[in-house]
């Protein structure tokens, strides 16, 4: 039997694949370039010092860039080991950890439409962008949302969430977030959950930015929701979260819930609960294949060692700019995450236009948030950014802050 390709071929002459310019149009002799920087059309990328996405180390790339098939035992064994390499992260012996594909925000809706019915309390500690856009996914769900905490500039007062539950004895869980990414506070969580427990109701934690950059205890908290993301200290490209439930969450999401589809922790439940773990439909397994090797990589480290790199990260931005007579912004923040810092600009400087010369400089640092959009910028420091990454942005903007003309000034004059 002739080999199918040379049958087609038969059948079918073709023409070798050649595309001849127009007459008069010379041809350029094209070569493509050597895949030196894996998947990377751009030879210089910034280096991302923003709170995520942050770099991807190359090893984790490399690692995404094979396709398994997602019923196979070949990829059950990848998410298993993933799922149990998650777990010592989240500090829990116990809990359930489903994946959720989608970013972070997808975990965060998810915990909502699983665990509650419409009407249900709940206390939202709202002191950022990202606490307060969880209490707006309550909302919209018909949930009877009681904010608290809501100054930006501040950490969470653990005494108004006692204040809150005990007004509203019918609250059937806190949310707040660890890591709140748009201010910089590390809000204590072990207080809050204490209470919330204390009062029967569950602890809903947002680690989108601190898990794998900080310590967190699942289980000696007594957490009951923890959501997190592949894009941050997870070291992994962005698309795929992880929720850790304990069993009364679960017990909340067998029993209750809107109704949902895509994000069912029953139906997640129940396929990554089979001997061979699976997700319910296709599985993004790239990303898949990219959280176990961060994963195995932040084991090689030394997951105190990668904590205390993030917190040595932390205390440098602080460092310089104490040195440099700058403050941070949050007055009222008392513990400070170790992932991002919100530093306060001097006067007159324009935010987005320090923004932009470090940018010319290759470096990618983010916007602040609210009142301090105009006169802040916020530098992530976590998952693979090392020391001399921060080194080398500080002195971007120490370049930065020193040149005179474009580089602070904004078009038409900087914040106040
Ligand atoms: N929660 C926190 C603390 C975040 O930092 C972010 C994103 O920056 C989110 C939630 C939303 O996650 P995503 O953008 O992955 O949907």
């Amino acid at each position: 039997m002739r080999p199918l390709a040379a049958a087609v071929a038969g059948r079918h002459p073709v023409a070798p694949h050649r595309v001849d310019p127009p007459a008069g149009v010379a041809r350029v002799p094209v070569s493509l370039p050597a895949m030196t920087n894996i998947g990377n059309a751009d030879p210089a990328p910034p280096l991302l010092m923003t709170p995520g996405p942050t770099r991807v180390p190359e090893r984790v790339l490399r690692a995404g860039m094979r396709m398994l098939h997602h019923r196979t035992p070949e990829f059950s064994a990848v998410l298993d080991e993933t799922l149990q390499r998650l777990r010592l992260l989240y500090g829990t012996g116990s809990a359930d950890i489903l994946p959720i594909h989608g970013t972070g925000r997808a975990g965060t809706e998810a915990a909502v439409v699983n665990l509650f019915d419409p009407g249900d309390t709940v206390v939202a500690c709202c002191n950022g962008k990202f606490s307060e856009m969880w209490a707006g996914f309550a909302e919209l769900y018909g949930l009877r949302v009681v904010r608290v905490a809501t100054d930006w500039e501040a950490s969470v007062d653990p005494g108004e969430v006692a204040a809150a539950l005990a007004a509203h004895p019918n609250a059937r869980a806190v949310t707040v977030v660890y890591s709140e990414t748009s201010t910089g506070a590390l809000n204590p969580v072990p207080e809050i959950a204490r209470m919330a427990r204390a009062r029967g109701a569950l602890t809903l934690v947002d680690t989108v930015s601190a898990l794998g950059g900080t310590p967190f205890r699942f289980d000696a908290w007594g957490v009951d929701v923890a959501v997190t993301a592949s894009q941050k200290c997870l070291m992994s490209g962005p698309g795929l979260a992880f929720v850790a439930l304990s069993s009364e969450a679960r017990a909340a999401a067998e029993v209750g819930g809107t109704p949902r589809s895509y994000l069912d922790f029953r139906s997640i439940l129940r396929s990554v609960g089979r001997p061979r773990p699976e997700t319910p439909g296709t599985a993004p397994v790239m990303l898949v294949l990219q959280v176990r090797e961060a994963l195995r990589m932040i084991d090689e480290e030394g997951v105190d060692a990668v904590f205390e790199r993030h917190r040595a990260m932390a205390a440098r931005v602080r460092g310089w700019a104490e040195a440099n007579g700058l403050g941070l912004s949050g007055r009222g923040i008392l513990e400070r995450s170790p992932t991002v810092t919100s530093v306060l600009l001097p006067p007159g400087v324009a935010a987005e236009a320090v923004r932009a010369g470090v940018r010319r400089r290759g470096i990618q640092i983010a916007a602040a948030t609210g009142a301090h959009q105009a006169s802040a910028v916020r530098i992530g420091h976590l998952g693979d950014i090392r020391m001399a990454d921060v080194d080398r942005t500080l002195r971007a903007l120490d370049d930065v802050l020193s040149a005179p003309g474009d580089d602070r000034e904004a078009k038409g004059g900087g914040a106040p």
